[in-house]
């Protein structure tokens, strides 16, 4: 089955690392994980650690599988796949 786009999903990811989860579930329970786009080459890259206060994550680290980099990025620059 083919997934809706990457768009309007920053309230989403928002909710869900309030809640303490690196993915948002939709209505199938089909997971969608929260990526980020590399700044180096643009790929998409998947968190690499995380820091948390109580259940709600604060900041996430995320690591590009082509080149290595690992890189911070604000909640709008963070997509679901
Ligand atoms: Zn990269």
């Amino acid at each position: 089955m083919v997934k809706p786009s990457r768009k309007g999903s920053s309230a989403e990811i928002k909710r869900a690392l309030e809640s303490g989860r690196l993915f948002v579930a939709d209505h199938d329970g089909y997971r969608r994980f929260i990526y980020s786009r590399c700044p180096n080459d643009g790929n998409d890259a998947p968190v690499y650690r995380q820091d948390r206060s109580g259940q709600a994550y604060t900041r996430l680290v995320f690591r590009c599988p082509i080149c290595g980099t690992e890189f911070e990025s604000p909640v709008k620059s963070m997509f679901l796949r």
